[in-house]
């Protein structure tokens, strides 16, 4: 079962396992919101907990759920 968490070299990783890339999407975009209000920025992607790279079709899922 594939996990996925949204994760950053400064900010570090979310510490979730989510079970869909729609809902680490939008745990990531939470992040991007939360840091621009307090003036940061977010670093976080999406990867799987496991550390293998996002492969293309999961790419196009994370493009999906961002126009949603
Ligand atoms: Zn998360």
């Amino acid at each position: 079962m594939p996990a996925y968490h949204a994760v950053g070299n400064v900010t570090g990783s979310c510490g979730h396992a989510h079970r869909s890339i729609q809902s680490a999407e939008r745990c990531r975009r939470a992040h991007v919101i939360g840091c621009h209000l307090q003036g940061g920025y977010s670093d976080r992607e999406i990867e799987h907990t496991n550390g293998q790279p996002i492969e293309d079709w999961e790419e196009r899922e994370i493009a999906d759920a961002s126009i949603s």
